[in-house]
């Protein structure tokens, strides 16, 4: 074994994880020792290194050591994880992560399909489905469906033949739409204009300009008459234009494919990676193909035979298209003797649906389309009826997206997982979650480098008359604001229908803080993101992933790179160029990455640090120019609050930089490293960066869902201040929240409910804060009642 491993277990490993020496990120040589089955909470502001902790540390040496289990051969097939920078650590067991990432963006998986509950209702409907169709495939979206009594042609090179397939292998997709349940249509309207001719410029298709060689490929093709509006094109030329399969013609002597524009950017743009082809071809793309719900199967991805197959009237489609908690109550309803362990089982998956608080989703919901929350709580439920025992399971703030009527069931779910013998480790900010906890670690005392040490460990009553920043705010009460502003106007949402909404008329006040609450499920995302009237002039700032390359950095992102180049122009004498990474200046080993990437086919790619640059990503003479002693590398390497006081130096030269890094700060990102790239960032950071960028923009309203996310108790408080500091410059700021310091905080509540998906839909209440605790007529005013009183 080599010298730096992390030390053998010692005698009383089997209690405790032990963690020496971890310096990942921002850590410094942090030493702890977690009970085993026990739930440790950890705390502290963010980018204290709660996660460098648990993800970065103890949960990716866990996810190593498996992978050393297996044989060499299947270890060429995975990503060579590197060793976390840790001395000891021991006595970890199998780590589960559930996090808030987005469960795949596979157009093809499902609520059900992610779960076990799409696989059981299969078996279900193969035993007791009429007409008897045949098989659990028979039932399945993912499986092709065979047609003609058991035969499928397949293409070998220009050779059809049909292959007899057994029965077992009928499929139940939709051929039409090959189980996506969408088909894709391309708007004409986008590929030509029908009142212009070829030669003036009729073809809209980024590319196809009729000066280069296409011009020359259409006119000498001899299908066309060039100079005829397309519009009045025969049946014959039309199809010519748009679907003529590649067909050999001479043009000027010379050899050449003519091929119809629709297969010909089918093949070149539409079969592509949106988010590999270039910006104003994506930009094409997203404006000519439009997706319809598939006539064939009206969006259930299923064939007709899977869809004609009932139980008591109601086919799989039915039962997938139903709200779980509905969906729960139907299967308990079924009396089939035979299979009754088998309705037993289905039942209970169903119900822990209901209990994470997820019962107003249906199973046939895609992933893609779930937030955050929403998927690390379906996450959840694969893993409630797992009979594993000794597993460390790792959540990141599990509670997000909950309103407090729902954290009480997520914290009896966590409870159970800790009393069936595992380890439950929870990154968490709400107090009503940490206050379960058997032992809490708090991180601090700030974030980056003036975080990244343990400031408390103990019980929560330890901790609460500790002298720590989460100690004493871990009983924060909120007071009600004596005034609230007046509005200076309305949005006014009428009739809004979207998904669960019924119906529903509401003004949202302007010129104010207005948030929009409810339990998961009631609505609320529905009516701010579906149902604003078009002329709002909004902008949403939202947690979604940012688009752009893996050298993506919040120097690039916010423009502060290019204030930063010129800086370094200015004072060198050279042109700004040089110091961008991505062009003149960039290490030619690595182009600028910083690492090598190795694309396997199978796997995620796999980076390692290039060797040439040492990650450093310029060009090795670059670094010899210098700004105050220090090298273009180096600036990126700093802090937004370091490079704050860097940049800050009185005289004239910096006015640009210091002005974005200003704004990084005032959101609550000091601690960021300017050259980290921006897959690294949490849904909560890529927020608020989102919003330092769009508090320059002239946009009336700003709308952001649970801001808090990520925020420490203390963090809270700049949020609100910066969220005032917007409505003071005469914005119109709504937001989603369940963090009660900030319903406390507004000037107007919408409240949506009074329950979730089917039960929910309806305004329940529009007033002051001061009018919902009052009245305390709805859920969320009984809680915030609590909170304040
Ligand atoms: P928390 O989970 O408490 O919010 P993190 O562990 O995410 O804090 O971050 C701790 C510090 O490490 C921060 O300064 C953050 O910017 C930095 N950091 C986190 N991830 C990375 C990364 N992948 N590369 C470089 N720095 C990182
Ligand atoms: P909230 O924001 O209050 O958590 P949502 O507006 O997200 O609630 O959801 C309200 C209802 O609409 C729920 O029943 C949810 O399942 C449904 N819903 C939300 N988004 C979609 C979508 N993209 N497709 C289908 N149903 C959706
Ligand atoms: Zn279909
Ligand atoms: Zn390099």
């Amino acid at each position: 074994m080599s010298a730096d491993r992390p030390t053998t277990a010692p005698a009383d490993s089997h209690d405790v994880i032990r963690v020496g020496g971890a310096r990942v990120n921002n850590l410094k040589d942090v030493s702890v020792e977690l009970p085993k089955r026990r739930l440790t909470a950890f705390t502290g502001v963010s980018g204290s290194g709660k996660s460098s902790l648990v993800f970065g540390t103890i949960a990716a040496e866990s996810q190593r050591l498996i992978n050393e289990t297996y044989s060499a051969f299947v270890q060429g097939f995975m990503p060579t994880l590197a060793r976390p920078d840790v001395d000891v650590l021991d006595g970890i067991t199998t780590a589960i992560i559930v996090d808030q990432e987005r469960i795949g963006a596979n157009p093809r998986s499902t609520v059900g399909t992610v779960t076990d509950a799409n696989a059981m209702l299969r078996i279900l409907f193969s035993k007791l489905g009429d007409p008897h169709v045949g098989s659990p495939n028979a039932y399945s979206f993912n499986v092709p469906t065979v047609s003609g009594g058991g035969a499928i042609k397949v293409q070998r090179g220009k050779q059809t033949k049909a292959v007899r397939r057994s029965f077992e292998q009928l499929g139940g997709m939709c051929p039409r739409c090959e189980g996506m349940g969408t088909v894709s249509d391309i708007d004409l309207s986008e590929i030509y204009d029908a009142d212009k001719s070829l030669s003036g410029g009729a073809l809209k298709v980024p590319g196809y300009s009729m000066d280069g060689w296409y011009g020359r490929i259409f006119a000498g093709s001899g299908y066309f008459d060039m100079d005829k509006p397309v519009g009045r094109f025969s049946d014959r030329e039309l199809d010519d234009l748009l679907y003529r399969e590649a067909t050999k013609i001479k043009v000027e002597g010379i050899n050449l494919t003519y091929e119809g524009i629709i297969p010909k950017i089918t093949k070149s743009m539409l079969s592509k990676d949106i988010d590999s082809v270039q910006p104003h071809v994506r930009a094409f793309i997203e404006r000519a193909v439009t997706s319809t719900t598939c006539p064939e199967c009206d969006g259930t991805r299923l064939a007709e035979h899977a869809r004609n197959s009932r139980i008591g009237g109601v086919s799989i489609a039915d039962a997938c298209r139903m709200q779980i908690s509905d969906l729960a109550d139907w299967v308990a309803g079924l009396d089939e003797p035979t299979v009754a362990p088998l309705i037993e089982k289905l039942h209970a998956a169903l119900e822990s649906f209901v209990e994470i608080g997820l019962g107003y989703l249906s199973l046939e919901r895609p992933t893609g389309t779930l937030s955050g929350g929403e998927a690390q709580r379906t996450k959840m439920v694969r893993h409630l009826g797992s009979s594993l025992t000794d597993i460390t399971y790792v959540f990141d703030e599990p509670t997000v997206g909950l309103h407090p009527h729902d954290i009480a069931r997520m914290n009896a779910l966590l409870l159970r997982l800790r009393d069936k013998g595992n380890t439950v480790l929870v990154v968490e900010h709400k107090p009503e979650a940490i206050v379960i906890a058997d032992h809490v670690v708090d991180l601090g005392p700030g974030a980056g480098s003036l975080g990244g040490e343990i400031c408390f460990e103990g019980t929560v009553e330890q901790l609460a008359a500790s002298d720590t920043l989460t100690g004493r705010h871990l009983h924060d009460r909120a007071r009600l604001k004596d005034s609230v502003r007046t509005p200076s106007g309305f949005l006014e949402i009428r009739d809004a229908t979207t998904n669960n909404l019924r119906h529903v008329d509401v003004d949202i006040p302007l010129g104010v803080l207005a948030v929009i609450t409810g339990v998961a499920g009631s609505g609320k995302s529905s009516l701010i993101h579906g149902s604003l009237p078009a002329d709002a002039d909004a902008v949403s700032i939202d947690q979604t992933a940012i688009r752009g390359s893996r050298r993506s950095n919040p120097a690039t992102y916010t423009g502060l790179l290019d204030a930063i180049r010129k800086t370094f122009a200015k004072v060198n004498g050279v042109k700004p160029a040089l110091f961008s990474p991505n062009s003149d200046g960039a290490c030619p080993n690595c182009k600028g990455a910083g690492v090598i990437y190795t694309d396997l086919a199978t796997m995620a790619g796999v980076a390692t640090p290039c060797e040439v640059c040492e990650g450093k990503r310029f060009d090795a003479a670059v670094l010899d120019y210098r700004v105050d002693g220090r090298d273009i590398s180096e600036v990126l390497a700093m802090s937004v609050d370091t490079a704050l006081e860097f940049f800050d130096d009185g005289d004239a030269r910096t006015p640009a930089a210091h002005k974005i890094l200003k704004r990084l700060s005032d959101v609550g990102l000091g601690y960021l490293t300017l050259g980290q790239p921006l897959t690294t960032l949490s849904g909560g950071e890529r927020q608020r960066i989102k919003l330092a960028i769009a508090m320059t923009e002239k946009a009336g309203v700003y709308i952001l869902d649970e801001p808090t996310t990520g925020l420490h108790l203390a963090d809270v408080e700049q949020l609100l201040g910066l969220l005032d500091a917007l409505v003071e410059a005469g914005r119109s700021v709504i937001v989603i929240e369940h963090h009660q310091a900030v319903m406390a905080h507004a000037d107007w509540i919408v409240d949506i409910g009074p329950g979730a998906g089917d039960d929910g839909g309806r305004v329940v209440f529009e007033g002051t804060p001061r009018d919902l605790v009052a009245s305390a007529s709805t859920l969320t005013g009984r809680h915030l009642a609590e909170y304040v009183g």
